[in-house]
Formats: structure tokens, sequence, C-alpha cells
């Protein structure tokens, strides 16, 4: 099968005819239709994050349909179904974590497109247990954002817990997709984007945002709580500065640059500042039940699988009107 491999951080994927894998005990093989691009492929490619498998196939978005499954497939998973595969490819199940409805925090669990290889690919296979079944009547390439951008998003918005003023830092995938959510969930959002960013500015303001502006700016009003997106730590005292008592500031990101230090009055008043971690099952199936009532409408820019660098360079240049998708033919 055809795939775009990592063989080492910081050099561009490569394409290669690599061996059609096959499903183990418990396991799905999946013909993949698209796999989306998160900003997570793209810390791996730079070397940021420790310890990929190397060589490997990233892509932790992926949409495809089953074309064999293994033995003692437990899920009702059946031949032609069509699934999503996110970024938790499995957890031990039975660490303090994993028992107490954190799974998310495993020590031992795995990830698509980082630990195990992921969709930048013709096939994948994966953990039947940890795939998402998909709604209809919307299209592959609309989907694949759901599950990272989407779930991440999602979980992060449930750590802000009821806040009704919501700041979002960095308005790429996940902040289209959570805005949707805020918006439907009757919550007021502001959206700061890069400084001089107008296109993206419009945008969310197109969404719903009640405003936009830049990171540089002071919020027109005292936020109740702020998602951060943007890999930048240097938004985490902004984004404090700007939460009213009480409130929370989520970082979303998986790497982020280091925070600056900023005086203790900062956070004083019971305002906190929170990280979101991966993903549990659970998040899932309520985020794919919500995200079909909103609904979520993604906007997609497609390239073809063989030009997963090309993508790549683009979401690194802040260029893309969309989520990066890699359509797989
Ligand atoms: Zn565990
Ligand atoms: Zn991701």
């Amino acid at each position: 099968m055809r795939a775009m491999v990592l063989d080492k951080p910081k050099q561009p994927l490569q394409l290669r005819d690599v061996e059609k894998p096959r499903p183990a005990k418990g396991q799905l093989l999946v013909r993949i239709a698209t796999c989306a691009v998160c900003r997570t492929d793209l810390h791996l490619a730079d070397g940021e994050l420790p310890d990929p498998k190397l060589p490997l196939i990233p892509g932790h978005q992926i949409v495809g349909y089953v074309e064999d499954v293994g033995s003692d497939i437990s899920s009702s998973v059946a031949i032609g179904d069509r699934v999503g595969i996110p970024w938790l490819a499995r957890t031990c199940g039975r660490c303090r974590y994993c028992t107490s409805g954190r799974e998310n925090l495993c020590d031992a669990a795995l990830f698509t497109g980082y630990t195990v290889n992921g969709g930048y690919a013709q096939y994948a296979i994966a953990d039947a247990r940890y795939c998402f079944q998909l709604p209809e009547g919307f299209a592959s390439d609309e989907l694949a954002p759901w599950l990272c951008a989407g779930l991440i998003g999602y979980r992060a918005l449930r750590a802000a817990g009821d806040a009704i003023r919501l700041g979002i830092y960095g308005f790429g995938a996940a902040a289209h997709i959570v805005t949707q959510v805020a918006r439907h969930e009757r919550r007021d959002v502001f959206a700061f984007t890069r400084p001089g960013d107008v296109a993206g500015q419009a945008d969310a303001r197109a969404l719903g945002a009640a405003w936009a502006g830049g990171s540089d700016e002071p919020a027109p009003d005292e936020l109740d709580a702020a998602l951060l997106f943007a890999p930048v730590g240097a938004l985490v005292p902004a984004a404090l500065r700007s939460v009213a008592k009480g409130g929370a500031v989520v970082c979303a990101g998986i790497h982020m640059s280091d925070i600056p230090s900023f005086p203790y009055a900062t956070l004083w008043g019971e305002r906190r500042v929170v990280s979101v971690a991966n993903l549990t099952r659970r998040d899932g199936r309520e985020f794919i039940a919500l995200a079909q009532r909103v609904p979520i409408r993604t906007r997609v820019a497609s390239y073809p699988l063989e030009r997963a660098n090309d993508a790549l360079a683009a979401l690194r240049g802040g260029t893309l009107a969309g989520t990066a998708v890699l359509n797989v033919a």
C-alpha cells in the first residue's frame, strides 16, 4: 500500500510502498478515505514530541471503511461500515486512570500516528474498541476533523465548565468546531487570532463570535474562561489577565512554548490554569452525538495523500482556510 512515512523528525515525509497491515485479534482493517492533518502531526514532524515510533505513518483523524476484521471483535462493527479512528489507539484498562474514567491519562496508552501507525496511508489497523461509528449525512472529509480537532475542542470546552463569555485563542480547526458548539450552547465567543489576521477574525465573526481581534488586544469584556489552542506559552498570562475571578484558562495543545513568569496577582482570585490531554472514548461518543445535533460543519482544504508535506507546510505557514485533509484515492 502507499504511505507517507516519517523516517526521522525534521525530514520531509517519504512516499513509500509498504506492506498492507493485517488485523490481529480485536482489530479492524480500515480502508482509509480521508485523514485530517493536525498540529500534533507538525509537532511530531518537527521533533517536538518525545519518542515517536520510527519509522512512523502519522495521522490520527482517520475516516475509512472496514475491510476486514480480526478474531474476537466484541463490538457490533461490520465489514463495510464507515468508522473513525482517533488519537487514542488503546489503553491498559487496568491502571488507576483507566479504572476511574480517566483513560486519557493512562501511562500505557498507545496513540494513533505517534506510537502506532496512523492514517497517512491507504490502510490502517485499529483496535475495534477504540473506533467510533460515524453518522450518515456527512462527507468523510467533513467528518475527519471531528476526530481530534472536534474531540479535543469538546474536552477543552467541558473543562471550561459553564462559562458564558468564552475566549478562544488560536482560531484553527479546533476553534472552528468549538465555536459552533459554544454558540449552540448559547455561549458568547470572543476570538483571539494572530495579530493582524483580519481574515481569521472575519471568519470567527461569520461563525457567530461576538467579538474577534488580535491576541495582543485586551478582551472587550471580562471572560469567564479561555481556551488556548495556539501553542504559545505567552498567551497563558495574557488569557489569565482577561479572565474574571474564578475563571479557567484551558490549554488544549499537546505542546506549547514555555510560559513566561507572571505575578501571582494574575492568578489570584481562584483563577485556574489547566491542561487537557488526549481524549476518552466517552468524550468521543458524547461529542459525535452533539456534533450531529448542532450540526457541526467543517471547511476543508483537500490534498492528495502524496502531498502530505505540502499540507503540513500550509498548516505551519498559517495559510489554510480550513482544515487540511488528505484524500486517499
Ligand atoms: Zn491504563
Ligand atoms: Zn490531533
